[in-house]
């Protein structure tokens, strides 16, 4: 054997993995000062661990060599109780401490310069399991001060977990400090043998291999939350962990020889393995910090919407009244309420009252749209004939077609009989549909049929315009889309008109359409709506009632 037993390499094994552990946290990210407060306490430890196994190693055979390798040890040790305060200080963002800090350094120093002496440890004592230096009258001072040094990082650290609000997080600062008091009482525990206090068995190494796993476990946990790297670590930990304590119990030059290059070789593939996890998890981790980000967005955008609904109903609302009075007055003035009208003036008189028609048709676009934004759209449905929707609408267009020199067809349909609607709403489609037919037409005519299906009705508006492409149709329906087809025509217009068709048909229980063969070969609107009353119509229904309750309770509320 190459090496004296297990007790003589426990220290030293720990001593490797603590050190691959420092090396792991380093390599994640230099920069960060946690992790390189973290690499420079696994440091210490690896002096503690290694200057131990030399001693241990050494054996009471040479106690001259004995004694210098366990001073070797404080080299590390002293300055345990600083970085650990510092890793807390820097953990836990406390901005006060700082001159604490400074002392706790400079003592740690002191420290240093008195291990060299031999007031702090000197001379042996034999354990059956190996030798250990004799704590002196400085070592006393030293162990005062390593435990209030350490204490301050539980002091800190306990005092944040109180602060944290989530469970998870406050579970892993929690194992951060149990690593941490594995080192300090576990690992503190070496500090008997220095008074002669014998355990039979020196457990405190063992912290060398404890700290680093439940360290990489909760840091893992900590920053990745997956335990795909966490599994991945452990098993990496403990597989280099069981080859470096199979070096030292060797019994040739060979296998010695073999197991290093093995450690080596696991350390290199399972550091490849880990960072390519990490590397998945990090990825992972972008795309769902992207998707909260949208999300963010996404409501930020949808804040912005409503308080852009929430203005256009407050401006068409300050317009529609100023509106109907103009309107008022153009028709008093062109029936010669006020005196008799030129005919030069009836004509720009007709052109104001188209203007104000264009403006009215606007305002009230922009209400139906905030209104069905808001949710604020009454429906009161009721048995109408539709026939006499569509004879009044015809009606109402009639001049403005004439004027374009467009014909439009219609023939009521008698025997169809009534339909369950809102009369305005759908009032307000067919209007739209048959508008946008004269609108979007040079020549020729508008067609209106009415026909019956599936239990329902079907308006159709077949024109003779402009037509328009694929890509249109698929748009057509929705809010503020303007067709390619009307760019470079004179013809002014929002795009709300047949998204608010499809909303109030919608309504209804029905479905609206709108295709065409293609630019130029005209076009058709329609829509299905049910005869009767149906689910659809009782659900709009019952938004109506509640929405009428709540403005009834605002407006109490208020008085
Ligand atoms: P607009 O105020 O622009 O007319 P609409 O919502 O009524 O808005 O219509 C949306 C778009 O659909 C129009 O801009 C136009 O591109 C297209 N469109 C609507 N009706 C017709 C039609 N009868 N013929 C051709 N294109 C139409």
């Amino acid at each position: 054997m190459l090496f004296a037993n297990l007790v003589t390499i426990l220290p030293l094994a720990c001593a490797i993995f603590v050190l691959i552990f420092g090396f792991f946290v380093v390599a994640k990210n230099i920069s960060v000062r946690v992790n390189q407060l973290l690499f420079g306490f696994c440091l210490s430890m690896f002096f503690w661990m290694f200057g131990t196994f030399m001693m241990f190693y050494l054996g009471g055979e040479n106690t001259q060599a004995s004694i210098f390798w366990d001073r070797f040890v404080y080299i590390g040790v002293v300055f345990m109780p600083p970085l650990m305060h510092h890793f807390s200080i820097v953990f836990t963002r406390i901005q006060r401490q700082k001159i604490i800090l400074r002392i706790n350094y400079f003592l740690s120093f002191l420290f240093l310069v008195a291990s060299r002496t031999p007031y702090f440890v000197d001379e042996l004592f034999v354990y059956n399991w190996g030798v250990h230096t004799q704590a002196k009258i400085l070592h006393h001072f030293f162990l005062l001060y390593f435990f209030i040094g350490t204490g301050l990082f539980f002091f800190n650290i306990l005092k944040y977990i109180k602060k944290i609000r989530t469970k998870h997080q406050r579970k892993q600062v929690a194992l951060v400090c149990i690593a941490f008091a594995a080192v300090i009482f576990g690992g503190g525990s070496a500090f008997l043998y220095a008074y002669g206090i014998d355990t039979h068995f020196p457990f405190a190494y063992l912290s060398g291999f404890i700290f680093p796993v439940i360290l990489f476990y909760a840091v893992s946990k900590y920053n990745f939350l997956d335990i795909r790297v966490i599994v991945t670590e452990i098993l990496v930990g403990a597989t280099i962990f069981v080859l470096i304590v199979d070096i030292f119990l060797s019994k040739s030059i060979y296998e010695v020889s073999f197991r290093t290059a093995m450690v080596f070789l696991i350390t290199l593939i399972g550091g490849s393995l880990i960072k390519s996890v990490y590397g998945q998890i990090q990825k992972k981790e972008q795309v769902s910090r992207l998707a909260k980000s949208l999300e963010k967005a996404n409501i930020r955008l949808r804040v912005l919407d409503r308080q852009k609904t929430e203005f256009l109903s407050i401006a068409a609302h300050q317009l529609r009244t100023p509106l109907s009075i103009i309107k008022g007055y153009l028709e008093l003035i062109k029936d010669g309420a006020y005196g008799k009208v030129e005919k030069k003036l009836t004509h720009v008189l007709t052109d104001m009252e188209e203007s104000n028609e264009r403006l009215v048709k606007l305002v009230d676009e922009f209400l139906n749209i905030s209104h069905i934004e808001q949710g604020r759209t009454k429906y009161h449905f009721e048995e109408v004939d539709v026939n006499h929707i569509i004879a009044s609408v015809v009606e109402e267009m009639a001049d403005k077609a004439k004027k374009k020199k467009i014909k439009i067809n219609w023939k009521s349909k008698k025997n169809i009989g009534l339909v369950y609607v809102d009369e305005d709403k759908l009032r307000n489609v067919i209007f739209n549909f048959l508008d946008n037919g004269i609108k979007y037409t040079e020549k020729g005519s508008v067609t209106i049929t009415f026909t019956q299906k599936d239990n329902g009705v079907i308006v159709r508006i077949k024109d003779t315009g402009i037509g328009f492409d694929k890509q249109d149709e698929a748009s057509l329906f929705t809010k503020f889309y303007r067709g390619k087809n009307v760019e470079g025509i004179n013809v002014n217009g929002t795009g709300l008109g047949v998204y608010v068709c499809r909303q109030f048909v919608s309504a209804h229980g029905g479905y609206v359409w709108g295709k065409s063969m293609g630019p130029g070969t005209g076009s058709e609107f329609g829509f299905w709506i049910p005869k009767k009353r149906t689910h659809a119509h009782k659900i709009t229904e019952e938004r109506t009632v509640k929405d009428e309750q709540t403005v009834v309770n605002q407006y109490k509320h208020k008085k």
